[in-house]
């Protein structure tokens, strides 16, 4: 899934998305596509991008949110996560599963695996979905083994 990141560049992702290029807006998705492995917070952000007022990084993620750039992820740690969106050859954003571990407390992306289909009855549309399973990582159950 690496591939699905590097081999388009952050200007076609933002005008793919039909997002108007500006400077910070390029600066912030390329400090996410770069920096973050997983998932990450309006903090880790903040952390990154020092020189970018908060605000602004808060209404970009918004933003890139509201366009399906980005995919915003409640892991029930109260504060809401977000990763760079997948999609496949055409154009389809492919939603993948999350995990959380109740002991690092990171959220990861299993971008290997899909969410799952789920039939709902009758009259039920749906919008959105998420699917977040919960708890210990590798590394945790390694350390505590
Ligand atoms: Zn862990
Ligand atoms: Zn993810």
């Amino acid at each position: 899934m690496e591939q699905t990141k590097s081999n388009i560049s952050e200007e076609q992702i933002l005008r793919r998305a039909g997002i108007r290029i500006t400077a910070v807006r390029l600066l912030i998705l390329r400090t996410i596509n770069r920096e973050f492995s997983g998932t990450f917070n309006l903090a880790d952000l903040e952390e990154s991008l020092p020189t970018v007022d908060k605000s602004t990084l808060f209404r970009t993620l918004n933003l890139m949110t509201e366009n399906h750039i980005l995919d915003a992820i409640d892991d029930g740690s109260g504060s809401q996560k977000y990763c760079l969106a997948h999609f496949d050859d055409n154009q389809l954003k492919i939603k993948h599963v999350h995990f959380t571990c109740h002991i690092c407390h990171q959220t990861f992306c299993l971008t290997d695996i899909l969410l799952p289909e789920v039939t709902l009855p009758e009259g039920f549309q749906v919008e959105d979905a998420e699917y977040v399973a919960k708890g210990i990582c590798p590394d945790c159950a390694k350390k505590h083994a």
